[in-house]
């Protein structure tokens, strides 16, 4: 499960173009992952360039 650290992102959009199952949603000032579609691929965890995003399963093993 990805986490979002809201109060960091500058919603660039990066985050969107990567996820294969186009689960993230980034509007002018929200960003939304929907933990259902999401297959924790982590690809989105790597193109932030402000790390805002991280994989709480991932960091929990
Ligand atoms: S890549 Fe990072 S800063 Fe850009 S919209 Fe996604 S979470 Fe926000
Ligand atoms: S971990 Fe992968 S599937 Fe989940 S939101 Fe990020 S890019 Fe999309």
């Amino acid at each position: 499960m990805i986490q979002i650290e809201g109060n960091k992102c500058d919603f660039c959009g990066c985050c969107v173009g990567v996820c294969p199952v186009d689960c993230i949603e980034v509007m002018e000032s929200n960003i939304e992952i929907d933990d259902e579609i999401c297959i924790d691929c982590d690809l989105c965890v790597f193109i932030c360039p402000i790390d805002v995003l991280s994989n709480v399963a991932t960091e929990a093993v």
